[in-house]
């Protein structure tokens, strides 16, 4: 399957405060953001020409980055308002969003408290996956041989680019195996989350999910918790040893790219996509569609 390359693609984006052509939006080779991984970035769906919880993804854009020690230049409102403006512009409706940030070229060593902060925001067509009856065979999934870092070791809430270094190089080695997915370990052994999306488990009507204490706490993650509650499931965020998962009935994924995807294999554990899944794509379906007005 031939791709267009996303550099050679037509449209604008969103740079600095301006909207540049597409293929116009470059940075210099020497940024430092490339060569340190002084970059965060957020993944973002628009559903009907709206933005799903855009200023939680702002907010944790905007924190990501102080987490790397920098600040990004604009509010929460700036930044919501561009990425609107972004996919109003290249006139779509049901899209990705990806804003990111990096440290420019000012300085070239490790140290870059002196240089430009740049934020680019780009959208693309990315049409979600309706196809239930397909979603409900559930994907495959490797285990990873990396695990997620303890949090002293890097910073874990952040989403940032250095971060998915691990996730490229599992992500990578489970499709080369043969597998949609990877399941991450984290430092400890406990369940994490996969290389993209965040990961749940269900046992006698109740969800079980890993405590997001060292990997990203999905905005779908917890949209998914509260849809949850909401129908009267019980969600029970804790230690999830890899062990317990032949006791599990269902599993299933979720992430902004990945929504609510079943999955019926995760190494050597399997299960049965059913009534549990099936609810929570519907009810994250829902959720999704952009109100109607009011009349
Ligand atoms: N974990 C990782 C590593 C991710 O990349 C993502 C996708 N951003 C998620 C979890 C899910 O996060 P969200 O629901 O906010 O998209």
């Amino acid at each position: 399957m031939s791709v267009l390359p996303f550099d050679q693609r037509d449209g604008f984006i969103w740079m600095n405060g301006n909207f540049v052509a597409w293929k116009e939006a470059k940075l210099h080779v020497l940024s430092h953001g490339l060569h340190y991984a002084s970059c965060v970035f957020e993944g973002e769906r628009a559903y009907g020409g709206r933005i799903f919880k855009s200023s939680e993804h702002s907010e944790r854009f905007r924190t990501s980055a102080e987490l790397l020690d920098f600040e990004i230049p604009y509010s929460v409102t700036e930044l919501d308002c561009a990425k609107q403006l972004t996919v109003d512009k290249n006139s779509l409706q049901n899209c990705y969003v990806r804003p990111v940030a990096w440290r420019g070229s000012e300085m070239m060593a490790v140290a870059a408290q002196n240089s430009t902060i740049n934020v680019a925001i780009a959208v693309w067509d990315w049409p979600s996956m309706f196809d239930v009856e397909q979603k409900m065979k559930g994907i495959k999934l490797d285990i990873a041989d990396y695990r997620r870092p303890d949090p002293m070791t890097a910073p874990c809430r952040a989403k940032a680019a250095g971060l998915y270094m691990i996730c490229t190089i599992s992500k990578h080695r489970a499709e080369r195996r043969g597998y949609a997915d990877a399941m991450m370990l984290d430092w400890q052994g406990r369940v994490a989350e996969c290389t993209g999306a965040n990961i749940f488990f269900t046992l006698k009507g109740a969800i079980h999910t890993p405590m997001a204490d060292c990997f990203l706490d999905g905005i779908t993650r917890r949209t998914v918790i509260d849809l949850a509650k909401r129908r009267g499931i019980d969600v029970i965020e804790r230690r999830i040893m890899p062990e317990e998962l032949s006791g599990f009935e269902e599993c299933f994924i979720c992430g902004t790219g990945a929504e609510v995807t079943p999955v019926a294999e995760a190494g050597p554990y399997k299960f049965m996509p059913g009534v549990i899944s099936r609810a929570m794509i519907d009810d994250y379906s829902a959720e999704v569609r952009p109100k109607q007005q009011a009349a």
